[in-house]
């Protein structure tokens, strides 16, 4: 079998060797068993079902069925499989009834290799009386479940239809099932384990780490600007996505860029379901645009090119930053992950959570949740030790070896003890690595605030939001102040030498450590509860990160910058001024290839290919042997136009 593996590895899909933990897989898949992966995007999970679908379809077992989230997404991924010479399909409301009845023989005759459709297609009556059908004569080869953290209330993108899918264990036995996810906390994953009943599953769990995503979360002032600047300085001419909270902003910042000369558009659940499907294939076909959209983007989207996810505001918890970051650099090469957040960010957040009609346990649970991601952004430790803390990887068992190769003691030259689990572990690629921020002690700026926000409760009755909390401590004299006789108050003027931005990162830290509360049900006023007495009592140190302004000045723009490489300036690196041309070329080609099948251009062939074939000059077909990512087929059918294309 294993040898049968490696073949069709080359001879499908033109890669020479398994990465990471997939021929191990591979292997138990084929061989029947049930499994579990847990690997980042990018990591290559479709192999990990692929391949196993072909070997068992070659073994006589039969279709396998692909089980995907999104309608909009099967027709490029069945269409990457008909390139490479595989016999797939997909299943959705958008055939015409003779293809699906055409498409209905051809299932059940078992000589389909893979099949994809939506959960609700496939746990519809009639759809299992089909699969019972095969499954009587031994043709039912495996279920592979995609994004199977949908299943899970406690993952980010819940989808009930998932649920019934457990009537696929109940019905099909004996047929064997992997379950892949990018993303899962401890939580998620047990739940997604009983939902799916996969406790007997064997469980494959990759590292998380995307060595060639660089993290960077900036403190939100004129965010707008500081977008512009990001993609500016960083990314002329590359694809990304920008994610914002609401679809009036979407809109905006879409316009925004597209008035600035950055080709932008945008998508989200409130825009015609035909102009969504437009962008969508505009941004996954064309090169160099940006994406500007609501959370209602992006699930399974395979684009490897998008060389930076910027998020205009805070996600709501760390899984989905995690998710949606995760969509940068899917084909290894250089790519950023860059967050502008604030204050507001939290209030809006927890009231969202605090409005939402769920249970008081799972609004607790949300609430948790999002406090990790605040104190994600506030920390002045590795993002990425953080990161994979998170999703339960303790970064040292990495220490010397690939893929975290890099992480390596700091010898506690960073930061604070507080925060910080046992010895510290540097990435060298995110903004607290390559930039330690500085550190300055906010104990006594907190007791200030703590103690204005006792006083106007006392002196009021009443309690009062952030803003009018922070004019009293700077003396202003607003006409809210006027009329509450808050200059009245001992504390009146007394943070004047302090800036807003400081007595705003005061009060985020103070909301993430949970020495002061924010109630969404009272206006978002600000409560103090036991963790504040603490503080105003001086029993807790309060060490703060210094403003982003400050350390802009020491020049982190010029080490990132340095990141900001895309595809075609890695080709700048490795091709001569001939090969330059003759890539020109070759992407000019799959520009036409790509049209006329109605495919985005990577499915066609991969940037990396592009780039190979350019380097290698090749005269005839032979001398194609060996790069990556072309498969036999793709080599009888383009082989000829690339040497045309090159020459
Ligand atoms: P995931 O679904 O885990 O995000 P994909 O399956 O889309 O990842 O794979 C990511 C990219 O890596 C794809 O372009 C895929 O062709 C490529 N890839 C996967 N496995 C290999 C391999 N063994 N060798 C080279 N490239 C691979
Ligand atoms: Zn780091």
């Amino acid at each position: 079998m294993p040898i049968l593996h490696r073949e069709l590895l080359l001879d499908i899909f033109g890669y020479t060797e398994f990465r990471g933990p997939q021929e191990a897989i591979i292997d138990h898949v084929s061989a029947g068993g049930d499994a579990l992966v847990l690997m980042p995007t990018g990591g290559g999970k479709s192999l990990c079902y692929q391949i196993p679908a072909l070997a068992r379809q070659q073994a006589g077992h039969g279709v396998t069925i692909v089980i995907s989230p999104l309608i909009a997404l099967m027709h490029d991924q069945v269409g990457a499989l008909l390139e490479a010479g595989v016999d797939a399909a997909y299943l959705n409301s958008s055939l015409s009834s003779e293809a699906s009845y055409a498409l209905e023989k051809r299932l059940l005759s078992g000589s389909i290799t893979m099949l994809y459709a939506a959960p609700e297609r496939v746990t519809n009556p009639r759809f299992l009386a089909q699969l019972d059908s095969l499954y009587e004569r031994g043709l039912l080869s495996l279920f592979a479940i995609d994004e199977a953290h949908c299943v899970s209330q406690w993952g980010h993108d819940f989808r009930p239809e998932y649920r019934a899918l457990s009537v696929l264990h109940e019905r099909f036995a004996s047929v064997p099932r992997v379950a892949l996810t990018a993303t899962a906390d401890e939580l998620t994953r047990e739940d997604m384990i009983e939902r799916l009943q996969l406790q007997e599953a064997a469980k494959f769990v990759s590292s998380f780490d995307r060595p060639n995503i660089r993290y960077r979360l900036v403190e939100k002032k004129d965010p707008t600007q500081q977008l512009l600047r990001f993609i500016r300085n960083e990314h002329t001419g590359d694809a990304g996505i920008v994610y914002c909270q609401s679809r009036k902003k979407v809109e905006d910042i879409a316009q925004t860029l597209s008035n600035e000369g950055i080709p932008a558009l945008p998508y989200h659940a409130g825009l015609d379901a035909g102009v969504r499907q437009a962008n969508q294939d505009r941004f996954l076909r064309e090169d160099g645009l940006v994406m500007v959209a609501t959370i209602a983007f992006g699930m399974g989207i395979d684009k490897p090119d998008v060389r930076f996810v910027a998020h205009l505001d805070m996600p709501k918890n760390i899984e989905a930053y995690y998710q949606e970051t995760g969509r940068a650099g899917r084909d290894g090469a250089p790519a950023n992950a860059w967050m502008s957040y604030g204050l507001q960010d939290v209030v809006n957040q927890r009231r969202m959570i605090d409005e939402s009609p769920a249970g008081e346990d799972f609004k607790s649970i949300m609430r948790g949740k999002l406090d990790a991601l605040l104190t994600l952004a506030e920390s002045i430790d590795c993002r990425r030790v953080q990161l994979l803390r998170y999703f339960g990887e303790d970064c040292r068992q990495f220490s010397d070896e690939p893929p975290l190769g890099k992480l390596v003691p700091s010898g506690g030259g960073v930061g604070r003890e507080a925060t910080s689990v046992g010895a510290k572990f540097m990435c060298g690629n995110c903004d607290n690595c390559l930039n330690p921020p500085d550190l300055w002690d906010g104990t006594d700026a907190a007791r200030k605030l703590l103690s204005t926000i006792y006083r106007v409760q006392q002196h009021s009755g009443i309690s009062f939001g952030a803003g009018h909390i922070m004019d009293i401590l700077r003396g202003k004299k607003t006409e809210k102040v006027t009329q509450f006789g808050h200059e009245a108050i001992s504390t009146f003027g007394i943070g004047a030498t302090l800036s807003e931005t400081q007595l705003r990162s005061v009060l985020r830290q103070l909301i993430a450590n949970g020495a002061l509360n924010i109630n969404a049900a009272a206006f978002n006023t600000l409560q103090l509860n036991d963790a504040s007495r603490e503080v105003l009592k001086g029993n807790i140190q309060v060490m703060l990160r210094e403003s982003e302004a400050a350390s802009a000045t020491r020049g982190m723009g010029s080490k990132a910058k340095r990141s900001a490489t895309s595809a075609t300036k890695t080709a700048n690196a490795v091709l001569d001024a001939a090969g330059e041309r003759r890539f020109a070329s070759l992407k000019a080609w799959r520009a036409e290839v790509a049209r006329e099948h109605n495919l985005p251009a990577y499915v066609i062939f991969h940037d990396a290919t592009l780039i190979a074939i350019a380097q290698r000059a090749p005269l005839q077909l032979s001398d194609l042997d060996g790069i990556s990512g072309i498969g036999a087929k793709k080599l009888t059918a383009y082989g000829d136009e690339v040497l045309r294309a090159v020459r």
